[in-house]
């Protein structure tokens, strides 16, 4: 996983330094050759042209909700691919499925300590989301396998499905907590009322997965494509 990750990040400056030396040569304004000073400031300044990026990146929205008085504080996150936790699900279910593993992924969390909330001017109890703000043209997700706690690899099944994985669920304004903060009739007032409403469907089809077989030590990677 890390190793896509950071595979991924060079490919996509690579592409930008190909693009531009290309587009360099094309106008001839690269005669006396380029200064790799020069380039490398470039590549790190900007994200244009990065097809890496415009095909992978995502952006999730993390909020912290206010357990007292409802307060949001929300940031985006972007993001290359998203890496599901199977630890807790393989307890909790005896078949795994990745919609569960996706629906647990954008579940608030209770965090342990509180946080300080500008509105209540105190700590309060504090819950943390993640919801897919924006999706990008390719999703790549990884399954956590690695189970911490016990030092081993998780090897049960996780079932996906071949075609249309709906994200639509998982967008902000379909599983974002809402605290009962107001009266019914200001509810009504400030809430978009979703009840009987249905999610866009948002559908990925699966295209190629990346396998380990082996253990935590040891082992082979395999992927398949659907070509
Ligand atoms: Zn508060």
């Amino acid at each position: 996983h890390e190793f896509l990750q950071a595979f991924l990040d060079i490919l996509g400056k690579h592409v930008i330094q190909c693009d531009k030396i290309a587009e360099e040569m094309r106008t001839g304004s690269s005669r006396g050759g380029i200064k790799p000073s020069i380039m490398a400031k470039e590549l790190g300044d900007t994200d244009d042209g990065d097809i890496v990026k415009q095909l992978f990146e995502g952006t999730l929205r993390s909020v912290l909700i206010c357990g007292k008085c409802g307060h949001k504080r929300s940031q985006p996150e972007s993001f290359l691919n998203i890496s599901l936790p199977l630890a807790k699900e393989v307890v909790r279910y005896a078949k795994l499925r990745l919609e569960t593993c996706l629906e647990h992924f954008t579940y608030p969390e209770n965090l342990v300590d509180p946080v300080h909330c500008s509105s209540c001017a105190e700590k309060t109890p504090t819950q943390k989301q993640h919801t897919f703000s924006r999706l990008p043209p390719i999703l790549c997700l990884h399954l956590k396998r690695f189970d911490a706690a016990a030092n081993k690899k998780i090897t049960d099944r996780v079932a996906y499905p071949a075609h249309g994985l709906d994200m639509g669920p998982h967008l902000p304004h379909w599983c974002e907590v809402v605290q009962e903060i107001y009266t019914e009739k200001e509810k009504a007032a400030n809430q978009p009322t979703t009840t009987g409403v249905s999610s866009p469907q948002i559908l990925y089809d699966l295209f190629a997965t990346v396998n380990h077989t082996g253990t935590l030590y040891q082992g082979h990677y395999f992927s398949n494509v659907n070509v």
